[in-house]
């Protein structure tokens, strides 16, 4: 599998000058989805990883297929006032403005391990703010998954403290 090559391009979404990635495009590629998929079970099936955090959207397409693949629960992380039951918040910075990312309170127990699942690694902003969550409901962040690294957008540097793993990466972002 080329997954570089099966990851669309689309120059000035959602506005000029951002090159988005787009992964609709693998998720079309039925060997490809699945090659992901299970390439990240059985890197993980030795990490005693007890739960699995996907980010609104993409994330909840990668990290809920794979949370069946191995039998985990899943947890999504939500954009602002989307989950019903009470949350935890954390805000973190965009290059203009804010943005919050939430979790149900009850979704992390105390000593969880936990995998992190997104398509995409920018700045890490938005990762970041979901280990923060983890950490204080008392889970263990033990990795942070992503399809899709943006190197420039020094997105490890956001992650300190967290291994990061990604399968593909551009060096224009
Ligand atoms: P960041 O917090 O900067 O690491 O941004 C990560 C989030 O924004 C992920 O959920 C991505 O889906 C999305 N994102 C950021 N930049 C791009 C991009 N160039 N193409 C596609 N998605 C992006």
């Amino acid at each position: 599998m080329d997954l570089a090559t099966l990851i669309r391009n689309v120059p000035d979404f959602p506005k000029p000058g951002i090159q988005f990635k787009d992964i609709t495009t693998v998720l079309l590629d039925a060997a490809a989805f699945h090659e992901i998929i299970d390439g990240w079970r059985a890197r993980y099936a030795e990490h005693e990883i007890t739960k699995i955090v996907g980010v609104e959207a993409r994330g909840f397409i990668f990290g809920g297929a794979l949370a069946y693949a191995m039998s985990l629960p899943f947890v999504p992380a939500r954009k602002r006032g989307k989950l019903p039951a009470p949350t935890l918040s954390e805000t973190f910075q965009l290059e203009y403005g804010t943005d919050t990312v939430e979790m149900h309170e009850d979704a992390i127990t105390a000593g969880d391990r936990v995998l992190l699942v997104d398509d995409l690694l920018a700045t890490g902003g938005t990762m970041a703010a979901v280990a923060r969550l983890v950490r204080r409901l008392g889970g263990e962040v033990v990795e942070a998954a992503f399809v899709v690294e943006l190197p420039p957008l020094r997105g490890r540097e956001a992650l300190r403290g967290i291994p990061v793993h990604c399968l593909v990466e551009f060096m224009v972002a």
